[in-house]
């Protein structure tokens, strides 16, 4: 995957040269953080998370366990492995479906994040699991993202609930409600509502979101956020972390060539994990994600 890509580089040769030292002193150990400091921040990784984390690193790579280790070059890396993994989430979190029939899914993102398409990757994934899904367009707002959700639903062999044109007419909390009430009728056992985005952070938006988040209560709601974003993560993280108190991360566009601080940055400052990865346009670019497994690919 080309997200990480000079991250894992720099990395990888900052462990490379530690491998070649026996014993570690602590002006080792320095080095090496400041070598991860400066490959994390080239990485975009935001200045409180690598602060945390180096602080993390330097701390247990002084402690006895390490000094003790037949090998601390090694030592050092498992620890580096380990505080990634925590970073990202620690565990894989699974979808939490409901006792109760359907199971509501919410996406929120910005504009572009790639919800729709992901409303779509997601629904074919369910359906491969087994489970019964419906789609809804609450996004009323861009042009065509009706349309959109349509034309996925049908790749996906899923039915989608669209009865308002679009283009800003109609009340999107109406059709979210509608189209869970519908779901409920159908017997479709899990329900993905796309809902609005705008290019910057809006109020208004945020507000129908929230609202639509109210009227039908989900089980889950995915923040969306496109790996490429960079600097902006974690402005953007709080501000849908406070809007409409997401559940789980949703990162997209990961086969890009992002450096990864959004996906490093997300799920540590806002304490939500991450749940699934979007990596291409098709709507089987798509797993769940496992923090360890990308912890493992960074450190290779
Ligand atoms: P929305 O505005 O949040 O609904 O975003 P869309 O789903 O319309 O996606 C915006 C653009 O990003 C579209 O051109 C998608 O094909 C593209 N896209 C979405 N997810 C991915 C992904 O994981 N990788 C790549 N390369 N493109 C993606």
């Amino acid at each position: 995957m080309a997200t990480f890509g000079s991250l894992s580089d720099r990395l990888t040769a900052t462990f490379r040269n530690l491998r070649t030292k026996g014993k570690l002193s602590p002006a080792d150990v320095d080095g090496t953080v400041r070598e991860i400091r400066r490959a994390l921040l080239d990485a975009d990784v935001a200045l409180e998370v690598v602060k945390d984390f180096t602080g993390r690193v330097r701390e247990r790579a002084l402690s006895d366990e390490v000094s003790k280790a037949l090998n601390p070059a090694q030592q050092v890396v498992q620890i580096v492995n380990e505080e990634l993994i925590g970073i990202l989430g620690g565990q894989q979190r699974r979808l939490e479906f409901a006792k109760k029939p359907p199971t509501v899914i919410m996406l929120a993102g910005l504009q572009g994040a790639g919800k729709t398409t992901l409303a779509g990757k997601l629904a074919k994934w369910l359906k491969k699991e087994g489970h019964t899904p419906m789609l809804i367009a609450a996004d009323l707002q861009r042009p065509n993202a009706v349309t959109q959700l349509q034309v996925v639903g049908e790749q996906a062999g899923v039915p989608v609930w669209a009865p308002e044109p679009g283009n800003g007419v109609g009340n999107p909390v109406k059709v979210a409600k509608d189209g869970v009430k519908e779901a409920e009728r159908s017997q479709h056992d899990t329900v993905i509502v796309d809902t609005a985005g705008r290019l910057g952070i809006d109020a208004e938006l945020m507000k129908q979101a929230s609202d639509i988040r109210k009227a039908v209560d989900p089980d889950e709601v995915l923040f969306v956020i496109d790996a490429m974003i960079g600097q902006d993560a974690v402005q953007t993280a709080r501000a849908f972390q406070e809007g409409v108190e997401f559940t789980g991360v949703v990162l997209s566009k990961l086969d890009g060539d992002a450096r990864g601080g959004a996906a490093l940055s997300v799920a540590s400052v806002t304490g939500r994990p991450i749940m699934f990865a979007s990596t291409g346009e098709g709507l089987d670019d798509f797993e769940p994600f496992y923090p360890d497994r990308m912890a493992s690919r960074i450190l290779d």
